[in-house]
């Protein structure tokens, strides 16, 4: 526990710094800093994260020792700022805000304008002369107090358009139409007046209480109110997506107001040091004249561009902060590149201008999408601000999605129907069919449909609809509006500021021009240039190897990532497909879902149906020639790389379960084999539990002329290669191996066959037999089967299955409860759970190498290309991960980021490096043929 629950900042002196952000969260330790490093800051103090946790466990009770510490701050912040909070001659007013240790944009509350009341608005009138402004403030404050203070955390839950604020935005919106008004602005002192006063008596009618006119009373209702929302609604939804500790909870900002909103030589803005959407190097932002801060944020009001150059076709015509006020405009620029300089990153920064005076007000690290992080860390670390290491380390593995994203048909775009155009807040192609309500998407999006968000503007009660949705599209906001931040953080497409649009929720529809769009229509959305598409304009697969800035930190990456990377792959398209993401090997071929073609089917069926070894022999038979041609095709495609085969795995039912009455007539006519008999056999073969029945090698220790069969076709595949001087380096894998005598049953019958066919075909090839280990007991017994075991491969979807003992098939009866209720973190079968099945993963890595210790070891289960389960990898010793060809490149980004974080030795006791891999591969493969 720290000794103090108040940090002070204010006039060029601070009480914390940037290093406290568990403590101060992000913002209060940012405000600190910027305030020590002489940027102009408003004083304020910072209450600490451990008083939101003492808030929690003294049941909402707040110790003595805070307001004590509060009252010795608050009059420090007087001080500077020469003002008195509650003091009716010459008040001053706060702002209450909330700053947990990460950002959370939107997720929790803020209060403005803290300190107006009946005793304090008549001083404040007489000292700024600006009657309007006074009462502006004091409705936003009752409007924003009411609905956060006395209804959020009061835990007051309206019926649905019920809500105090609702009510309120509607009493002035029918203000501003009995005025004739079309803008806020145009509101008068006596409109605001008289608004503040209905704004009261929907308070009392709502809430039951009066609206609080006591200074004290405001600001620690306020207080209370920002703990209060890190347990609300929304912020728990962004934590889960987000994986935020529950725990962390939020510290509390309360500074001295500036005001935005006293006139025209007024203004607000957000701004990113570079652009947070492409990444390119200039300064971007947007500003509204006469408004406060929460202005921007909501899009309520569609602000300006900040300077020239980042005007774009919508905003040619609005007037730059740059054009408006260059001295101003100048000092904040150099704010911006101070801020760089000192933080070696992109800051997200909020600004105010008090009648000509820039003042700050936030900066933190800037949200980005996947492409503006890969740019901004790569020239970052060409202008020498970070090393190449930073670099790497500073984009999310995941983010590497975004790059890896499909796009619009740029040729079907040109014919498709233009319904409107938008600003391009989060980038790739997206079709979609158009939902109005969060809740709405949530539901399309279970039932499996693709939905596009189309809101007039998002707000953060609508994060689980937009997390689920495929793209977001509002009509209102700016490029640092919520949806735009949101999205970004995501990687998802987002196109925001899209005013042709006119929502209808009720009637659940839009019109666009002529165009009406209902519920359930399909549109396309091309995210990166903010163009919306009626209908669905066909996809495109990305290349992000035309883009200059991911190969070269993919370069940077590869250069120091110590494990290889390859691909679970079963064509040579897909096998293709990966080597363009940089995949060094496939690591499974499931073999099965080579059988499912029509004409290979029938031999499978006929193969299950047999009932002596003589007719499955041939069924099987029959087989070889396909396998052989797709073995040829994958080898070749691969060419040299290694390629590991798994023998066939799913219980045999899998192929003839399911079929109609008129199926299983055919398969007896094609097979001659009696409607009964097929019947019989197909309920021979019905178990109870198939993923724990005659499956992986069991089934050919039953049946040895399939793992013969399939040896021979890999063999024979690699004997035609080597014959046209391709290379090829086969790895046979035998699946759902427990105990050694399985293992070298199987081995012996691939041996033996590998041997008959370098005679038969007087050539030689190198090859490896291995396993997978996903049984427990394999792992307990690994360095028993590493004997005869050449290569380990970690099957962890089976690993995972068998270990908790939850069937990968229905555990998404149960699963959602577990998480809601934490009894588990996250998915096992998503999330490898490194404690308990990691313990097998490593023992066997261990024990295995006992016995044999340059055994190669990966893993091919879903959980290869997971970046948090590749960083396992790597310190597990592993010496691939394998994954679906669209992961590639984040696993090889994953794995870099491991060896930056954990560099480890290799087996061998040198430094681990592909080399070094790469020549134990040699060594075993040499060793291996010569058996
Ligand atoms: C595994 O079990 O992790 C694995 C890769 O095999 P499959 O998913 O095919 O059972
Ligand atoms: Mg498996």
């Amino acid at each position: 526990m720290a000794k103090r629950s108040v940090y002070f900042f204010g006039g060029g002196k601070a009480d914390g710094n940037e290093s406290m952000k568990e403590l101060l969260g992000g913002k209060g330790a940012n405000l600190a800093e910027m305030c020590s490093l002489g940027i102009p800051v408003p004083a304020g103090f910072t209450i600490t994260t451990e008083m939101c946790t003492a808030y929690y466990t003294n049941k909402g009770k707040l110790p003595k020792v805070l307001e004590d510490e509060v009252a010795k701050a608050m009059a420090k912040v007087e001080k500077v700022m020469n003002k008195k909070f509650g003091d009716p001659k010459n008040p001053l007013l706060v702002s209450v805000r909330s700053g947990a240790r990460r950002s959370m944009p939107g997720m929790m509350d803020t209060v403005l304008n803290v300190g107006l009341t009946s005793a304090t608005i008549p001083g404040l009138v007489a000292k700024t002369k600006n009657e309007r402004f006074v009462y502006d403030s004091y409705r936003r404050l009752i409007m924003m107090y009411a609905d956060v203070v006395m209804e959020k955390a009061a835990g007051v839950e309206p019926a649905e358009g019920k809500g105090v604020r609702l009510q309120m935005e509607h009493a002035m919106e029918a203000m501003k139409k009995a005025k004739g008004y079309a803008d806020d602005t145009q509101l008068t002192a006596d409109d605001l007046k008289a608004l503040a006063d209905e704004f009261k008596k929907i308070v009392k009618k709502c809430l039951g209480k009066e609206f609080p006119d006591n200074a004290q009373a405001q600001l620690w209702g306020g207080i209370k109110a920002v703990f209060q929302s890190w347990n609300g609604k929304r912020a728990i939804a962004y934590r889960r997506i987000e994986r935020i500790p529950d725990d962390w909870g939020t510290a509390v900002n309360v500074q001295a107001m500036v005001f935005g909103n006293t006139g025209e030589t007024s203004a607000t803005g957000v701004a990113f040091t570079r652009n947070a959407a492409t990444g390119e190097n200039l300064f971007y932002g947007e500003w509204l004249v006469n408004a406060q801060g929460e202005d921007v944020v909501a899009g309520i009001r569609t602000p300006s561009p900040i300077n020239k150059a980042t005007k774009g076709e919508q905003s040619a015509h609005l007037l730059s902060l740059e054009e408006a006020s260059p001295k101003i405009y100048k000092q904040l620029d150099g704010i911006r590149l101070k801020l760089e300089k000192h933080y070696k990153d992109m800051m997200d920064i909020e600004f105010t201008i008090e009648e000509g005076v820039l003042w700050m007000l936030q900066c933190r690290v800037g949200k980005r999408t996947g492409m503006a992080a890969v740019r901004m860390a790569v020239e970052m670390a060409e202008a020498k601000l970070i090393s190449k290491d930073t670099a790497i380390m500073r984009v999310a593995p995941i983010q590497l999605t975004e790059l890896l994203l499909p796009m619009l048909d740029p040729k079907a775009e040109k014919v498709a129907k233009v319904l409107a155009k938008g600003l391009p807040a989060g980038p790739g192609g997206s079709v979609g069919q158009v939902v109005f309500t969060a809740d709405d998407a949530a539901e399309w999006a279970g039932k499996g449909k693709k939905v596009i968000l189309v809101r007039n503007e998002t707000s953060p009660e609508d994060v689980h609809g937009m997390h689920v949705a495929e793209a977001i599209l509002t009509a209102k906001g700016g490029m640092t509006s919520h949806a735009a931040l949101v999205a970004r953080g995501w990687g998802k497409c987002c196109i925001v500021g899209c005013g042709a649009l006119n929502i209808e929720v009720a009637k659940k529809q839009m019109t666009v021009g002529g165009t009406v769009v209902k519920e359930g229509d399909w549109i396309s959305m091309n995210g990166s240039q903010g163009k919306v598409f009626a209908g669905q304009v066909p996809v495109l697969p990305a290349q992000p190897e035309l883009n200059p800035f991911y190969k070269k930190i993919m370069a940077w990456a590869d250069a120091v990532r110590q494990i290889n990377v390859r691909t679970n792959a079963d064509s040579p398209a897909d096998a293709e497909q990966a080597v363009k993401f940089g995949a060094e090997g496939i690591g499974l071929c499931r073999t099965e879902h080579m059988f499912f073609d029509p004409k290979r089917i029938i031999h499978m069926r006929e193969m299950i149906l047999a009932e002596d070894e003589a007719a499955r022999r041939k069924a099987v038979m029959a087989l070889l020639p396909f396998q052989r041609d797709d073995f040829y095709g994958l080898f070749k495609a691969m060419n040299g790389r290694p390629v590991t085969i798994r023998l066939l795995d799913p219980p045999l039912h899998e192929f003839v379960g399911g079929l109609t009455d008129a199926q299983i007539a055919e398969l007896s006519k094609q097979t001659k084999i009696s409607v009964d008999k097929i019947n019989a056999r197909i309920k021979q073969l019905h178990e109870l539990n198939p993923m724990l029945g005659h499956r992986g090698c069991r089934l050919g220790i039953a049946y040895p002329e399939i793992t013969e069969m399939q040896a021979r076709a890999i063999f024979e595949a690699a004997a035609k290669l080597v014959k046209e001087k391709v290379k090829v380096s086969p790895e046979v894998m035998v699946p759902l191996i427990g105990t050694k005598a399985e293992m070298d049953n199987q081995a012996a019958l691939i041996r033996a066959v590998a041997e008959e066919v370098q005679k038969e075909q007087k050539v030689k090839f190198a090859y490896m037999v291995g396993t997978m280990i996903e049984i427990p007991r394999a792992a307990l017994t690994a360095d028993k089967i590493a004997a005869t075991a050449e290569f380990f491969s970690f099957g962890t979807n089976d690993l995972t299955q068998m270990g908790f003992g939850y069937s990968r098939d229905d555990v998404g009866g149960f699963l959602p409860y577990y998480l809601d209720k934490k009894i588990l973190p996250e998915d096992p079968f998503e999330v490898l759970d490194q404690e308990g099945i990691g313990q097998l993963v490593a023992m066997a890595v261990e024990r295995g190498r006992s016995t044999r210790p340059d055994l190669k070891c990966g893993i091919c289960g879903e959980h290869g290309g997971e970046p948090a389960s590749v960083k396992f990898c790597h310190r597990v010793g592993l010496n691939y991960v394998s994954c679906s060809p669209f992961r590639v490149p984040i696993a090889r980004f994953a794995a870099a980021q491991a060896a930056l974080e954990t560099p480890r030795k290799c087996c061998t006791g040198k430094k681990c490096c592909k080399k070094a891999d790469k020549k134990a591969e040699k060594k075993a493969v040499k060793k291996a043929s010569k058996k």
